[in-house]
């Protein structure tokens, strides 16, 4: 056993693919500090936060999260069938609820647990999800853990949707899932059209929202709002911890699918509920979003100054619709030297290469936050139109 482990790690080290961890301080306002090697002299700027709205360090959600801390204590002792049901979990649901426009919702562990728990029950054998070939790995999984067939369809090809849709539909039940913003390119699924072929093939469809809610929709809401098609999309799934500043995830739906996860979703079911100070936070989090069309303003003023920097350091391509900026570089060992000589410049970006994204189209993700300052957005714009 200790053979293939070793021979396996040098195997990726070779490959250059071995996956490292990069220990840092956190210093406010949207930077870290290095704690070793060579670049760990000066702190240097995030992009690589889904902190958009920099709710993490948001007065309220702090003062909330505290205050549920000192209440409640530390942890929740038991999952929510056991006695680990504190009523702070319903208030959190109330109000993601209110905010998704839905009837229910139901709080799960993280956007991992919930995808790998509402997939498996939603389909199962003899069951077919139809999942976008970009979907995130959560989704992967869940989709593999429920024994349906899997279909996968290229990404944000709803031609291609409906060719798989007429051949393999089947006479079971039909899931088809999707991202609203995609986490590696930042674009968005064609939700109207996917909403159209949805009610055409008698599918349910999910809208996993990491990346969108809090930060689109007049309410922030998420795209779903945004497109007005809400009541069109059966489970809108979402986490805290990305725009919402916390942790934790939820998925808003009917009432009827928000009993049915709590009897069939086991991630839900077998696993302890989220401490107070998480709920605390989270709640103060959906409060503050609810009235934030001035962060949202300020964030995607940001996202503009970024891409027309970027344009004007001579870097082009498609930037796409949202805050996560991809700069396609194709090449990995070019994409992680330039990831390198940034850091050493003090920006931290990160390079994603296969097999997070496809062969051939390693990149840097930028993810613009209202903790980077203008100046510092068009400095890092033109440092990336030196290195490339
Ligand atoms: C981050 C992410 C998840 C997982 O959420 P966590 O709360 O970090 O476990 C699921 N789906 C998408 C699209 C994500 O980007």
């Amino acid at each position: 056993m200790d053979d293939y482990v070793s021979q396996w790690l040098e195997e990726q080290k070779a490959a250059g693919t071995l996956r490292k961890l990069v220990p840092h301080e956190r210093i406010r306002g949207g930077r870290i500090k290095l704690v070793s090697g060579a670049e760990a002299a000066g702190p240097l700027w995030d992009f690589s936060s889904n902190d958009y709205l920099a709710l993490t360090e948001h007065p309220e959600v702090i003062k909330k999260s505290r205050e549920f801390l000192e209440q409640y204590g530390a942890g929740a002792g038991a999952a929510r069938l056991m006695s680990g049901d504190n009523n702070l979990n319903h208030l959190l649901e109330e109000s993601i609820a209110k905010l998704k426009g839905k009837e229910s919702a139901l709080v799960f562990g993280s956007g991992y647990m919930a995808n790998i728990g509402v997939l498996p029950a939603l389909a199962g054998r003899g069951d077919v999800i139809f999942t976008d070939r970009l979907n995130h790995a959560s989704i992967y999984d869940g989709c593999k853990l429920s024994g349906a067939q899997m279909q996968r369809f290229q990404h944000n090809d709803v031609n291609h949707l409906e060719e798989l849709l007429r051949d393999k539909r089947g006479k079971g039940r039909a899931l088809i899932v999707v991202e609203s913003i995609y986490s590696m390119d930042g674009d968005r699924c064609p939700l109207r059209d996917l909403v159209a072929i949805k009610n055409k093939y008698s599918c349910q469809l999910m809208v996993d929202e990491a990346h969108a809610t809090g930060v689109f929709g007049s309410n922030g809401g998420g795209v779903i709002q945004e497109e007005g098609v809400v009541d069109q999309v059966d489970i809108a799934m979402g986490t805290f911890g990305k725009a919402l500043g916390s942790y934790g995830a939820y998925i808003a739906a009917s009432h009827d699918m928000v009993q049915f996860l709590i009897n069939k979703a086991r991630s839900f079911v077998y696993s302890t509920a989220l401490p107070p100070a998480v709920i605390g936070a989270s709640l103060a989090a959906v409060k503050v979003v609810e009235k934030g069309e001035a962060l949202r303003r300020e964030l995607f003023a940001k996202v503009g100054v970024f891409k027309d920097a970027l344009r004007e350091n001579g870097i082009g391509g498609d930037f796409g619709p949202s805050q996560i900026v991809p700069v396609l570089i194709g090449d990995v060992a070019k994409a992680v030297n330039a990831a390198l000589s940034l850091r050493r410049q003090g920006v931290f970006a990160t390079a994603v290469r296969p097999p997070t994204v496809p062969k051939g189209t390693s990149r840097l993700r930028f993810s613009v936050t209202r903790h980077l300052p203008d100046e510092v957005l068009k400095e890092t714009a033109h440092l990336l139109g030196r290195i490339l």
